[in-house]
């Protein structure tokens, strides 16, 4: 492993080769520009509402969009579908214990289900959860116990512009300073690897280190949300030079040991389309979460999923830890982002894990916030090239350094997540020339307007108009 490792890093090339050969292909379509226009009227400017077939590049979500492995499908047919003690889920049970070094495995439909088993057993009215940068469903979960989830990530995130080799770390002062006032309503801290919702970007092994003395100084648990601890495995190996010869299982399995748990969607680097776990240590708590378990997903050898989904889980989680597969998507992502920032377009830097995150506002200078850039890029995405995008704009809970107070901060981004396996090199320039495309022809948007705002799940269901 060690010297294709290396003749794969030596190249900045060499990793855009995807290390794998494509044996089936799913027919893509771009609608003409005549069409694209009609369908995104009907959609309200808001492209998740338009029918996947008329997507020519879906870049919305990495999550259970990517491809499986011949090796993931060929599992399938081993599925051992009995309803108790399934062999499929020994298979899945020893991979996930081998993979986390937790012994309690608990699978479940989602990650968003664990979260909120785990939720419903941690957070009480008034609880504050402290996380780097906590994911909307999971904030969802820690709103709906009547918990404060806090997010303690560092102020850089924000300066899309300054690079940092781990942005998606704690400010350990931010979480110092948390703990010092509010410990004994701190239920647990949350490290999210990588910090999805802040641009993806990495988790260093020394923060990690640094939370983890933290928690012990004042007696709190700390659980990972882990649905890319793979690619922020990679990152470690990458920055941080004690980690540099280390293999990427090794790396996960030091990160884990700082934990009391974690939970997965293994929608992200696991690469299935449906399927998530939790791990525990404490067999107090996984005592519990196994009957809350059977109470929302099932019983705990299939929790919501199928036997054939375990084995493809299985095989994935493996999969993820793999050097060649890694360095290929970390290098495909890096790679997409230096395209968009040659346009002149404002790039969250460095990439992370699982996309190009943008500043909508650096292609639209002369739309003011209210004028909505980042859903008029979204909309000349789709317009111009049948593109497909996420994004988001939220307010998160932060802690002031100066007064320790807990503030709200906006934070709002574009994102171009990437699939897994899914698109190739030429699918990527063709992304890169569309947002140059989008960017000459910028001047010319008037931006757009809220037309109906629902009161939850707004990002779902919210209606748009252009202005002018
Ligand atoms: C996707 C995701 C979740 C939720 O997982 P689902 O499988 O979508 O329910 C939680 N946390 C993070 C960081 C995620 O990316």
């Amino acid at each position: 492993m060690e010297d294709s490792r290396l003749a794969v890093e030596r190249h900045d090339w060499a990793a855009l080769a995807e290390p794998y050969r494509i044996k089936v292909t799913e027919r893509i379509r771009l609608p003409d520009r005549a069409e694209r226009e009609a369908l995104l009227a009907a959609a309200d400017y808001l492209s998740i509402r338009i029918d996947a077939a008329d997507v020519f590049i879906d870049l919305t979500t990495d999550s259970g969009t990517g491809a499986m492995s011949d090796n993931q499908w060929a599992a399938l047919l081993r599925g051992d579908e009995s309803y108790f003690g399934s062999r499929s889920y020994l298979r899945f049970e020893a991979v996930s214990r081998e993979v986390t070094g937790y012994p309690h495995i608990i699978p479940t439909h989602q990650g968003r289900a664990a979260e909120k088993i785990l939720t419903e057993l941690l957070v009480r009215p008034g609880d504050i959860v402290l996380g780097n940068t906590h994911f909307d469903t999971t904030r969802g979960h820690i709103l709906h116990r009547q918990g404060v989830p806090v997010d303690c990530v560092g102020d850089l995130v924000w300066d899309f512009s300054t690079p940092g080799d781990f942005k998606g770390n704690f400010d350990l002062k931010k979480l110092e300073l948390a703990l010092e006032r509010h410990h004994t309503r701190v239920p647990f801290i949350l490290i999210t690897v990588v910090n999805n919702m802040a641009c993806s970007a990495p988790v260093s092994m020394e923060n990690i280190r640094g939370v983890k003395k933290l928690a012990d100084q004042y007696g709190v648990m700390v659980l990972f949300d882990a649905c890319r601890v793979a690619e922020n495995a990679y990152f470690i190996q990458q920055r941080e030079p004690e980690f540099a010869d280390a293999a990427i299982s090794d790396i996960v399995l030091e990160m884990f040991s700082y934990g009391d748990g974690c939970w997965v969607s293994a929608k992200k680097d696991a690469n299935v389309n449906i399927g998530g776990f939790f791990a525990l240590r404490d067999e107090v708590l996984a005592t519990r979460a196994k009957e809350l378990l059977v109470l929302h997903e099932g019983y705990p050898t299939y929790g919501g999923l199928a036997g054939r989904d375990l084995e493809a889980m299985a095989v994935g989680l493996h999969e993820a830890m793999d050097q060649e597969y890694l360095a290929h998507r970390i290098r495909q992502t890096a790679y997409l982002g230096k395209r968009i920032a040659e346009a002149d377009v404002t790039v969250s830097m460095p990439t992370g894990g699982s996309g190009v995150f943008i500043d909508a506002a650096s292609i639209y200078p002369h739309l003011s916030a209210e004028q909505l850039p980042a859903v008029a890029f979204a909309a000349d995405m789709y317009l111009e090239g049948g593109i497909r995008i996420g994004g988001s704009l939220f307010t998160l809970k932060t802690i002031d350094v100066e007064s320790g107070e807990i503030v709200e901060r906006p934070f709002a981004l574009s994102r171009l997540a990437i699939p897994r396996r899914t698109y190739t090199q030429g699918h990527l320039e063709y992304v890169a020339n569309v947002v140059a495309e989008v960017k000459r022809k910028a001047p010319g948007n008037k931006g757009y307007r809220i037309t109906y705002l629902p009161e939850t799940m707004g990002h779902f269901f919210i209606r748009f108009a252009p202005l002018g």
